[in-house]
């Protein structure tokens, strides 16, 4: 027999081949470190034997009520147990996980629930006004569950029965039967949605698998690691940290509100070492009073993304003793689809120079297999030369399945072989990328393109400023100007021929803000900016 036919001849056995799902991790996890702790919640805290007895009680009860594979539940709840173990009981069933965005309205959810084909809701009882309603506006008859959480704030339950009834229903040494396939359905989510209806994103068991062991070795989680839920569970499964974290042995700590004393305050007294969130979760932790600012002597790992950080951002969280890491994704790319690797040579720079080569989007992680920034409408790959503007493309095994019952927005997604962000960016020549911004932020102003991101970099380091956003305002000799949008520090005072002066300073001519506008700015739950409400705003303000 020659050598190409004997290894055509070995195939996939059970022996050699299991689907990849991230419930193994949980499994694994709970043979380990069983008395070691998995979870905290407030005065809670379940130990990893603990975590899986009641994600098998989860998994074994909803099994008795009926819910099979392929069938969706949706979950509405904050950063607590009972969304972290629905990470594990419900895929361990074949089932599809639908973690519901906790700021959409009535009318939105409803709308997951009926394109979702939801079969169990269950619910976190702060959220009961909104959800009252989108049970009243869904056809579907669903079974709800009320979430009886002593660590929230309660509300009006809506339910047959409350989680910690449904769990007691369970058998806490179920033997789920977990994915028949690594390619089968195990969460939906849905984007945000600020035109028309939100698109419903299907992750596999393979790439939650992948992306969560990706996280793991990029972020150097380890059994000793503890994590602070600083990022929403429902917002690309937490990043799928839900499972990286557990694959590690690592601690869940479980958060319901993101502000700055609670922040610190577990800081200090878990002694967490990682946490993840968007820029402007740093910046409220910058920006926090100094009673509520605690000093640790630990190294506290914090990883950025979901936006772009200003490099001012990254300077000053390392100033508190933070070290950042920057991760670029999508929804549809698991999360963190790319991170600003660090290089040794980096240490010795100034923090300023340091913090601009930390701001670039960076490398492919390790279980992206590629990525490049390429021609739109040819899909050609551009050159490395640290200008020239193209779409950053991605292909891999953590891109999503497509998007649920829309098969033309999948094709449109796909195009020529590639997952189109619609961001904008430039290829470094060591390989890093740098978004200059999304596709629609662009501003073309007398036929140039300006980037949004450049002009907001530069409004950052101003030392008066603390928040800043840049849209395109419509004019009628230049097509398009720049409008900012901004913040300022407590007790600053500055008007906006002094921002326009720092500017012109700092910027090409062109470039700089026509219009100042002062202000609070409109954010989404995962900390935002909400351009369009600005662009809207801008067109408002006339002439
Ligand atoms: P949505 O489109 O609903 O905001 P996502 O939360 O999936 O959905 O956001 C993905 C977008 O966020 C990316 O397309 C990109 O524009 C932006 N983004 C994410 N991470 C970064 C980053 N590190 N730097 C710049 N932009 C980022």
């Amino acid at each position: 027999m020659d050598a190409k036919r004997a290894h055509s001849e070995l195939g996939k056995d059970p022996a050699n081949h299991v689907p990849l799902t991230p419930v193994t991790f949980l499994e694994r996890s709970a043979t380990i470190w069983p008395n070691r702790v998995a979870v905290r919640h407030g005065r809670l805290a379940y130990t990893y034997r603990e975590f899986e007895a009641r994600c098998r009680r989860l998994a074994s009860a909803l099994a008795r009520r009926g819910v099979g594979r392929g069938d969706t539940v949706a979950v509405m709840a904050t950063n607590t147990p009972a969304l972290l173990e629905a990470h594990y009981a419900i895929p361990a069933l074949g089932a599809v996980l639908n973690a519901l965005n906790t700021r959409l309205d009535a009318r939105m959810i409803a709308f997951c629930l009926d394109h979702g084909e939801a079969r169990v809701l269950i619910t976190d009882p702060e959220f009961a006004p909104t959800i009252r309603a989108a049970l009243g506006a869904t056809q579907r008859r669903l079974l709800v569950v009320d979430i009886d959480d002593a660590e929230g704030p309660g509300g009006e339950r809506l339910g047959e029965l409350t989680y910690e009834a449904l769990l007691n229903e369970g058998d806490p040494a179920f033997p789920w039967p977990g994915p028949l396939d690594e390619w089968d359905s195990l969460s939906l989510l849905y984007t945000s949605g600020t035109t028309g209806d939100p698109k419903g994103v299907v992750y596999h068991h393979r790439g939650a698998y992948l992306n969560a062991l990706g996280n793991a070795l990029a972020f150097r989680l380890d059994a000793d690691s503890v994590y602070l839920w600083t990022l929403p569970m429902f917002h690309c499964n937490g990043w799928t940290y839900t499972w990286a974290v557990t694959a590690a042995g690592s601690t869940h700590v479980c958060l319901r509100r993101v502000e700055a004393a609670r922040i610190f305050a577990a800081i200090r007294e878990h002694r967490v070492t990682h946490m993840c969130g968007a820029p402007i979760v740093l910046n409220m932790l910058i920006h926090a009073p100094d009673d509520v600012k605690v000093r640790f002597d630990h190294r506290v790992d914090v990883a950025t993304g979901g936006a772009a950080p200003p490099s001012a951002v990254i300077e000053s969280m390392e100033a508190m003793g933070f070290r950042v890491t920057h991760l670029y994704g999508l929804t549809e790319s698991y999360g963190p689809a790319t991170l600003c690797a660090w290089q040794n040579e980096w240490d010795a720079l100034p923090s300023t120079e340091r913090a601009q080569r930390m701001a670039r989007q960076g490398v492919a992680m390790p279980t992206l297999a590629h990525l490049q920034v390429g021609n739109s409408e040819t899909a050609a790959a551009l050159p490395r030369d640290g200008l020239t503007l193209g779409e950053v493309m991605l292909r891999g095994n953590t891109i999503m399945k497509g998007y649920f019952k829309n098969a033309s927005a999948t094709a449109a997604a796909f195009a020529g072989g590639w997952y189109r962000t619609g961001d904008l960016a430039v290829w470094h020549p060591d390989n890093y990328i740098e978004i200059k911004d999304r596709l629609k932020d662009i501003i073309i102003t007398g036929g140039e393109n300006v980037s949004s991101l450049e002009i907001e970099e530069c409004l950052y380091r101003h030392p008066q400023i603390m928040e800043a956003a840049v849209v395109a305002r419509l004019d009628p000799d230049w097509g398009e100007t720049p409008c900012a949008f901004v913040t300022l520090k407590s007790g600053a005072k500055l008007e906006a021929t002094d921002v326009i002066a720092w500017c012109r300073a700092n910027l090409a001519h062109f470039k700089v803000p026509k219009t100042v506008v002062f202000g609070p700015l409109p954010k989404t739950v995962t900390g935002k900016i909400q351009k369009y409400m600005l662009r809207e705003r801008a067109r408002d303000l006339g002439d």
